[in-house]
């Protein structure tokens, strides 16, 4: 008799290799998942589920933990199976942006993937990551990123560049880029300069800036934005630093934690210190979960019943 079960157990390289043996007496069958390490945190599977049977479609999505060192292999092991596609998550999107067969416009301008659709064995690549963040901003704050000046911490991972991109889309007012390893940020700042041409900005500071990870150099630019973005892994565990100190915020401040693990993020703590308003990146995962489920089923994903699955 085969299994009824929601996924919940997390799957390994191992079992992507001998899959008919791991999974083969589920019932709906597993053919879409997110790759991740860590990835016990994920909460795609409980939203994408959620869809899939709003939408009547008998699959279901399960979480697979794939670390840094396996992706090459995990990747050639899906093209093999019947899969309709997979997310990658943390720390997989740049270097999956390098081992897919095609890329579209949104991945390669990101140089990132965050959803992948297999087509004819093909894994075609692309990245919602941006467009999520962007209604994300919208729907959390009331306003658009547009109007925003930015400054983005992490902008030297995947999902660090898809922000940056759809900001430089979007021509926000101003971006300043952050990271730990600074010449990554200074980098990406070369390549989006030409969206940043023109004058929005009145006043002393520059429209698009790599800036150093220091006190001084935060604080100083810290007067000049209005939204702050943290798109490093920093905060997924309760024990982690906040990327910004209490004391460098103020109220006028709208942060935007990409990390949703625990509800409050030590970033999200010391905005609630500052008087500043905060946000976790729950309503991220919504919005970029639903593009991907329009990429993978060319239809409009049931948004209502995802955002019920995720208690938003
Ligand atoms: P990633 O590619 O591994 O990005 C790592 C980035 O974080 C790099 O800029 C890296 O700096 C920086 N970083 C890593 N560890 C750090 C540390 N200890 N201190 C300071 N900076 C550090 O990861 P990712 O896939 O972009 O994901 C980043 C986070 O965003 C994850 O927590 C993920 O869960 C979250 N996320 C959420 C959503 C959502 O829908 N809410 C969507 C996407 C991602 P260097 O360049 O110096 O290494």
């Amino acid at each position: 008799m085969k299994k009824k079960e929601a996924t919940t157990e997390r799957y390994t390289l191992a079992d992507l290799e001998n899959w008919q043996e791991a999974t083969g007496d589920l019932d709906p069958p597993i053919r879409l998942g997110v790759f991740g390490d860590p990835v016990a945190h994920s909460l795609s599977p409980q939203m994408q589920n959620a869809a899939l049977k709003q939408c009547d479609i008998g699959i279901q999505y399960a979480r697979f933990h794939i670390r840094a060192k396996e992706l090459r292999s995990a990747l050639r092991f899906l093209r093999e199976l019947d899969f309709i596609g997979i997310n990658l998550t943390v720390p997989h999107k740049i270097a999956g942006f390098e081992q897919i067969d095609e890329a579209d416009d949104r991945a390669t301008r990101a140089g990132a993937v965050n959803t992948i659709r297999l087509y004819d064995k093909k894994l075609v690549g692309s990245n919602t990551d941006g467009e999520g963040f962007v209604q994300a901003i919208r729907g959390e704050f009331s306003v658009d990123v547009r109007d925003l000046r930015v400054m983005l911490i992490g902008a030297g991972g995947g999902t660090g560049h898809a922000i940056a991109w759809q900001c430089a889309l979007e021509n926000c007012e101003r971006l300043v880029l952050v990271n730990r390893t600074l010449e990554k940020a200074k980098a990406l700042a070369e390549r989006l300069r030409p969206f940043f041409a023109g004058p929005r900005v009145l006043g002393p500071v520059a429209r698009l800036q790599a800036v150093l990870w220091d006190e001084a150099t935060l604080r100083a630019q810290l007067a000049h934005v209005d939204l702050i973005v943290n798109a490093t892994p920093l905060g997924m565990n309760p024990s982690d630093p906040t990327p910004i100190p209490a004391r460098l915020l103020a109220p006028h401040h709208m942060v935007f934690d990409a990390v949703y693990g625990p509800s409050k993020t030590s970033l999200l703590r010391a905005a609630d210190e500052a008087g500043a308003r905060g946000a976790n990146g729950l309503s991220m995962l919504l919005h970029q979960g639903a593009l991907s489920f329009s990429i993978w089923f060319n239809q409009e994903a049931p948004i209502d019943a995802m955002r019920a699955a995720l208690v938003l």
